[in-house]
Parts: structure tokens; C-alpha cells; sequence
């Protein structure tokens, strides 16, 4: 039987990776405006951390929970992630983003300053934005599922004791694991949201609500451990793949925009922000 103590610690455990995204939207809060250069640069740095995350991280991980032989399940699940961003792409298409109150599409309760960034968002813009915190909150279910899966010995020896409860040593390396994966990763998150003239608060709450699906896939794991430990190689490829394939159809293609007016389009700025992404993450991938 499953405690709802259990339940409840294992939520904590995916809060904390939660959080652990907003703190990457942080460093924004020092910095005002950036020039053209430099969010060409900033793209990149988004763009290499989110490669490096996927290719070190998760495919690696999702390989290491294959039965050896041909990973199909890695391979179908990036598959699907492929297809999730073609699909979400295409569905965007079709929705009206033009902030139009009589007819608006989402609906926004609290929004006092919705016309001063309704002005700072092109159409063009806001359909981009969404489509990137949709398909990277998708991508962080997995992840959370992961640290589910890392709770399934809680309570049996051997583990560590943390706030009265044995807590298997897998899980508290996990929960570290991907809190500091989360970190870079909020702040990749953060880059377009800061380019596109989201406030400071937003993108915190943006980076914070892109993770909670790891607190909620985390309770999910636990509770159908069997289910989800098949699920792993499958779901570590789809969010691989869903996150290379944005890179590539969506970061890129707007660092490029963004640098039109620098020499060779910012391909400079891009490329060097894309080496410093790549070794800021690889190192804590293999973590
Ligand atoms: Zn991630």
C-alpha cells in the first residue's frame, strides 16, 4: 500500500526540481536590455544547453534503461517527440494570438499589464513563445517520471534517512540530478521569453510552470512503478526529441532573425553561444 506520506514526500521531491528551473530565470533580473548581439549569442547558449541536455542527458539515460540491442523504444519516443512539435507547430498555426479582447483564445483572469506586452509580442512572437514553454513543459514529464521511478525502494533499508522517512539513495541523486539539470534549463527557457520582452516575474513563473509536471509525474511513477519503469527509455527519447527538434526548428531559425542586420546573420555570435550552452551542460549531463 502506498502511504499518502510517501505521496506527498515524492511531490516535494518534484517541486524542488520544479523550483530549481525558476532559479534560472534569475540572473535576468541583473540585466536590462540586450542588444541584438547579444541575444543572438543568448539563443545560442539556449540552443547548446538544450542539445547537450538531450544528447548527454537524456538519450544516454534512456540507452542505460534499454534492454540492450536495438534501443526501438528511445527511437520511437523520439520519434514522438518529433511529431509532437510538428503537430503543436501546426495546431499554433490555427489559433488567433492577436490580443484581441472581445475574442480572445486564452483566457487571462490577472492580466494588468496585458496591454504593454501585448505590444511587445509581434503575433509572430507570441505563437513562438508558446509553442517553446508548451513543448518544453511536455518534455519535463519524463524527467519527473525518472525521479518517481528513483522512489520506488523508499522505506527499505539502506537508504538514507531524510525527515524520518528511508529514502533510497537513487532517488536522492536523482532529485539532485535533475534539480541541477533544471537550473541551465530554466535559464534556456528564460532567453527567448527575455527576448521577446517577457517581465522579469513571468519568466520565473513561465521556468517554474514548464517543471511541474516532474512533482506530478513523479506521484504517478511511484504509484505504477512497473508501468512507469517500462515507460523510461520511451519517455527519455520523446523528450530528447522533442527538444533537439525544437532546437533545430525554432531556436535556431529565430537566433537567425534576430541577428539579420549582424554580419553573416550572427552565425558568429550563434556558434559561440552555442559552444558556451554545450559546455555548461555536458558537464552536469554526466552528473
Ligand atoms: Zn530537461
Amino acid at each position: 500500500m502506498v502511504l499518502a506520506e510517501n505521496l506527498v514526500l515524492v511531490f516535494l521531491a518534484g517541486l524542488v526540481t520544479a523550483i530549481a528551473t525558476g532559479i534560472g530565470a534569475v540572473p535576468f533580473f541583473f540585466v536590462e536590455e540586450f542588444g541584438d548581439r547579444w541575444n543572438v549569442v543568448l539563443w545560442g547558449v539556449a540552443s547548446g544547453i538544450m542539445m547537450a541536455a538531450s544528447l548527454f542527458g537524456l538519450v544516454d539515460e534512456g540507452l542505460a534503461n534499454s534492454a540492450g540491442g536495438f534501443p526501438t523504444l528511445v527511437v520511437a519516443g523520439a520519434l514522438a517527440g518529433v511529431a509532437l512539435v510538428e503537430i503543436a507547430d501546426w495546431i499554433l498555426d490555427r489559433v488567433d494570438f492577436s490580443n484581441d479582447n472581445s475574442d480572445s483564445t486564452v483566457d487571462d483572469s490577472d492580466d494588468v499589464d496585458r496591454p504593454l506586452e501585448a505590444k511587445a509580442f509581434a503575433e509572430g512572437d507570441l505563437k513562438t513563445l508558446t509553442l517553446i514553454l508548451g513543448i518544453l513543459t511536455v518534455h519535463s514529464f519524463p524527467e519527473g517520471v525518472a525521479i518517481g521511478v528513483s522512489f520506488a525502494d523508499l522505506g527499505l533499508e539502506g537508504g538514507v534517512a531524510v525527515a524520518g522517512f528511508t529514502v533510497p539513495v537513487l532517488a536522492v541523486f536523482m532529485t539532485i540530478a535533475i534539480s541541477i539539470h533544471n537550473v541551465p534549463e530554466g535559464t534556456a527557457i528564460a532567453i527567448p521569453m527575455r527576448a521577446m520582452g517577457m517581465s522579469n516575474w513571468r519568466m520565473v513563473g513561465a521556468a517554474v510552470f514548464s517543471s511541474l509536471p516532474q512533482p506530478i509525474g513523479a506521484v504517478i511513477a511511484f504509484v505504477f512503478v512497473t508501468w512507469a519503469r517500462e515507460f523510461l527509455p520511451f519517455g527519455f527519447g520523446f523528450a530528447a526529441g522533442a527538444m533537439i527538434y525544437l532546437v533545430l526548428t525554432e531556436f535556431i531559425p529565430e537566433a537567425l532573425k534576430t541577428g539579420r542586420s549582424l554580419p553573416h546573420s550572427g552565425r558568429i555570435e550563434l556558434a559561440i553561444g552555442f559552444a558556451a550552452g554545450v559546455m555548461i551542460m555536458t558537464p552536469l549531463a554526466y552528473i
